[in-house]
């Protein structure tokens, strides 16, 4: 087995210490996955319930590309089913987080999608729907599949998301780094949008700062420059 596995293993523990710290999931659940090679190294079934994602480098399961775990301590995680699809789906898919950030779950209980109303969620656009199916289905891998097919199969521009109803988010990025930055920045578009929306009663203003991010990008001079 390669030794580049090592360092992704150790790399994969730290994250999900991070993601918990950074409350970008919770106890009930969570994975997260890297594509060295021929492997998937990949955080095992409850790594949150029973570990409280203080996982230990050795416990990173290593699997085969056909799902058969290789190294690791502890179980496969149901989940693996939509992070091997991924794969298959993603020519340049580095890595793979799923989570179940607080307010990420709010758009995903209500069903809507997660405007990109911050500039720097202007690259992946909206995060979008994926149709209903039940945790640890083989037809969750599917729709998540089919919610990010729109993507090709070369993650343009850089990552791809999308939000699992009453469950939570799905990313997918080239490696590890990305796919844990992507998903803290739709955990804090989502909840930008729902404080927002405190601010103003006025729904117009998740079009509206939309409208001025695009302006800005297409080089017009957006109107709050002009005060
Ligand atoms: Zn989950």
């Amino acid at each position: 087995m390669s030794v580049e596995i090592a360092p992704v293993r150790a790399r994969i523990a730290d994250l999900g210490r991070l993601l918990y710290q950074r409350h970008l999931t919770d106890t009930a659940g969570g994975n997260i996955s890297a594509r060295v090679g021929d492997y998937i190294c990949m955080t095992p079934m409850y790594a949150g319930g029973h570990s409280h994602w203080n996982l230990r480098a050795e416990q990173v399961l290593v699997l085969a590309l056909d799902g058969r775990r290789l190294d690791g301590e502890g179980e496969i995680s149901r989940e693996a089913l939509v992070h091997m699809r991924l794969y298959g789906q993603f020519a340049t898919a580095g890595a793979v987080v799923h989570c179940h950030a607080p307010n990420a779950l709010v758009f995903a209980a209500v069903g809507v999608p997660v405007p990109p109303v911050l500039e720097y969620v202007q690259r992946l656009g909206p995060v979008g729907i994926a149709r209903y199916a039940p945790t640890h289905s083989a037809l969750l891998a599917e729709n998540v599949a089919e919610a990010l097919a729109a993507f090709g199969n070369q993650l343009a521009p850089y990552a791809a998301a999308t939000i699992v109803p009453g469950h939570g988010l799905f990313v997918v990025a080239h490696d590890l780094d990305t796919a844990f930055d992507v998903a803290e920045r739709v955990e804090i578009t989502a909840r930008t949008v729902l404080l927002g929306s405190l601010l103003t009663s006025e729904r117009a203003w998740i079009e509206g700062a939309q409208a001025v991010l695009a302006a800005g990008r297409a080089g017009e001079a957006p109107e709050a420059s002009e005060a």
